[in-house]
C-alpha cells in the first residue's frame, strides 16, 4: 500500500495533481531487436502504439514476418553454443548488469509503461520496476549455483526459448521470462504484447549496453500472428506463454505433437474470502488492493469476494465508503489509484460482462466518479449478489470489478472458492491461524495469500492449476522450466 494511498483513505486531502515530469525518449518509430541489433521488419510494415487514456499514438512498432522470425531463431540457435558454454558466473555478470541498468533507468521506464499501458505512476515506480529489477538480480544470483538447486543432476538448458507476455505488465513479465531462461544457458526469442511493446525495446537498448552476446535475446514485436508463427517455428525448444486461457489451449494444441517444452501461465478467477473473525479495516484495504491494483488487469486479481453472511452488511458498507475515495484518471499524476483500461477491446469486455450480471441481477454499486472524457475508462465497481452461475462469477473480468457472494461456514467456503475452472490465486482474512492453515491446504490456487495480498518477490513461486495452466515462475521452482536435468 503506497503512502498516498493511505492519506488518501478517510477522504481528508484536498485535490492537487502531482504530474510525473520525467521526460522520456519514446522514438517515432522502434525496430525489431535481432542478432543484438536494431533492425527493420523485412515486409516494412509497423503498427501503432497507442496511450489508452488519450487515444493518441505514442510511436511505431515493427511488425515482424515470417523472415524476421526466422533469423531471429537462427540468431538465437547461434548464440546458443557460446552461452550456455560460458562459466554460470560469467552468465550471471550480464544479469547484475541488466539489473542494475533497470535500477538506473527505472523513473523513465515507468514513465514508458503507463504512458503505453495506462496504469497508474506510482504502480510503475514502486511495483513494476522495482520488481523487475529484482527478477534478474535473483537469477542473477543462481546462474553460478545451479548445481545447488539440484543436487545430484546435472541441469543443461534446453536451447532456444520462444516467449509471449501480455501486456499487463509488460516489462514485468519481461523480466519474469528471460531471467530464469538466461541464468540456465538458454536463448530467447521474446514476443511482447501489440498494445504494449515500447518497454521491451528500451529493454533491448540495455541489452545493449551490457554487451550481452549478440543472438542471446532477439524481440520480434507483432500482433498475435507473430506469436503463432513463433510457437508454430520449427527452430525452437521451448514455449513459455503469459495470456489468455483461450490461447493458451490453442498454444497447447499446437505444441502437443512436438518436442517443444511447454509453459502456461493463464488466466485467474480468484477467491478473496472474509471471515467473521478477520481485522476488517484491514481486510478491506486488502480486498479493494486485490481488486484495483492495476484496474484490475491483474491474473491473480482476488475478483471473487467471499464473504461471511454475518458480516456482509458491515462490509459493503465499508467497500462502498472505500471506493468512493479512489481517484480515477491521469495515470501519470502520482496521486492517481486508478489508472485507464488498457485497449478498447478491454473496456468492451468489461462492459458486456457487467452489463451481463445487471441483467442476471446483481445489484450494481459504483461510485459518482467524473471521467475523462477521452481514453478508455470504467469506475471502480462492486456487484452484488452476484452467483456462482453468473457469467461474472465464472471468466476472468480482467478489470475494476469485484463479484460480491457470501459463505456461512468454512466447508461452504472452500466449495464455493473452488468452483471454478481456474486455480491462480486466492485470499483469506481471519485472526484464526488453525483455521488459515486448514484453508491454505484445501483451496486449490497455486498462490493463497493470508492477511495480504498481492504480496510477491522473486524467490517466490508463482503459477496455477487447472486451467490458470502449468509451470512456475519465480524461486528455485522457476529454474525447473528451463532446464532438463540429467
Ligand atoms: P491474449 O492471450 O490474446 O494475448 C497475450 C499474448 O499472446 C500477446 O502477446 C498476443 O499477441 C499473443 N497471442 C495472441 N494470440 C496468439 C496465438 N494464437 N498464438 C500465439 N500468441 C498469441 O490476451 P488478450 O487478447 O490481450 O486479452 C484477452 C484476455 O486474456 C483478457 O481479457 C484477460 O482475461 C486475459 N489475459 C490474461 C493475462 C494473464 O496475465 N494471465 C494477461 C493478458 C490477458
Ligand atoms: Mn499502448
Amino acid at each position: 500500500m503506497t503512502e498516498e494511498r493511505r492519506l488518501n483513505f478517510g477522504g481528508k486531502w484536498t485535490y492537487a495533481p502531482a504530474l510525473e515530469s520525467a521526460t522520456v525518449p519514446i522514438a517515432p518509430r522502434y525496430e525489431l531487436f535481432i542478432d543484438g541489433k536494431f533492425v527493420p521488419p523485412k515486409g516494412g510494415g509497423y503498427f501503432a502504439s497507442i496511450n489508452p487514456a488519450t487515444e493518441e499514438p505514442l510511436t511505431e512498432i515493427a511488425r515482424a514476418e515470417s523472415a524476421d522470425l526466422d533469423a531471429a531463431v537462427a540468431a538465437a540457435r547461434r548464440a546458443f553454443e557460446p552461452w550456455s558454454k560460458m562459466p554460470g558466473r560469467e552468465r550471471g555478470k550480464y544479469l547484475f548488469r541488466i539489473a542494475r541498468l533497470i535500477q538506473e533507468k527505472s523513473r523513465e521506464l515507468a514513465v514508458i509503461e503507463t504512458l503505453d499501458g495506462g496504469k497508474p505512476i506510482k504502480e510503475s515506480r514502486d511495483f513494476d520496476l522495482p520488481q523487475a529489477a529484482a527478477h534478474f538480480f535473483y537469477y542473477a544470483g543462481w546462474a553460478d549455483k545451479l548445481d545447488y538447486a539440484f543436487p545430484g543432476r546435472r541441469a543443461k538448458p534446453l536451447g532456444v526459448c520462444g516467449q509471449i507476455i501480455p501486456w499487463n505488465f509488460p516489462l514485468l513479465m519481461a523480466a519474469w521470462k528471460l531471467a530464469p531462461a538466461l541464468a540456465c544457458g538458454n536463448t530467447c526469442v521474446l514476443k511482447p504484447a501489440e498494445t504494449s511493446s515500447i518497454s521491451a525495446l528500451h529493454l533491448a537498448q540495455i541489452l545493449q549496453e551490457a554487451e550481452l552476446p549478440e543472438g542471446v535475446v532477439n524481440i520480434l514485436t507483432g500482433p498475435a500472428e507473430t506469436g503463432r508463427a513463433l510457437v508454430e517455428h520449427a527452430g525452437i525448444d521451448k514455449i513459455a506463454f503469459t495470456g489468455s486461457t483461450e490461447v493458451g489451449k490453442q498454444i497447447a494444441h499446437t505444441v502437443a505433437p512436438t518436442n517443444k517444452k511447454l509453459t502456461l501461465e493463464l488466466g485467474g478467477k480468484a477467491a478473496h474470502l472474509i471471515f467473521e473473525d478477520a481485522p476488517i479495516d484491514q481486510a478491506i484495504e486488502g480486498i479493494v488492493a486485490g481488486i484495483f491494483f492495476n484496474q484490475g488487469h491483474v491474473c491473480c486479481a482476488g475478483s471473487r469476494l467471499l464473504v461471511q453472511e454475518s458480516i456482509l452488511p458491515a462490509v459493503l458498507a465499508k467497500l462502498r465508503d472505500r471506493i468512493a475515495t479512489l481517484r480515477v484518471g491521469d495515470p501519470m499524476d502520482k496521486n492517481t489509484d486508478l489508472g485507464a483500461i488498457h485497449s478498447r477491446p478491454q473496456l468492451d469486455k468489461i462492459r458486456e460482462l457487467v452489463g451481463g450480471a445487471v441483467e442476471e441481477g446483481a445489484e450494481l454499486i459504483q461510485p459518482s466518479c467524473s471521467l475523462p472524457g477521452r481514453g478508455y475508462w470504467f469506475p471502480p465497481t462492486l456487484l452484488n449478489g452476484v452467483t456462482a452461475t453468473h457469467r461474472v462469477a465464472r471468466e476472468e473480468i480482467f478489470g475494476p470489478v469485484l463479484s460480491v457472494m457470501t459463505f456461512r461456514t468454512p466447508g461452504e467456503a472452500i466449495e464455493r472458492a473452488n468452483n471454478t475452472p481456474y486455480g491462480l490465486s486466492a485470499g483469506i482474512w481471519s485472526d484464526k491461524g488453525s483455521k488459515v492453515f486448514d484453508l491454505v491446504s484445501k483451496l486449490r490456487a497455486g498462490v493463497v495469500w493470508a492477511n495480504t495480498y498481492n504480496k510477491f518477490d522473486p524467490a517466490s513461486p508463482f503459477g496455477g492449476y487447472k486451467e490458470s495452466g502449468f509451470g512456475r515462475e519465480g524461486g528455485v521452482h522457476g529454474l525447473l522450466s528451463y532446464v532438463k536435468l540429467e
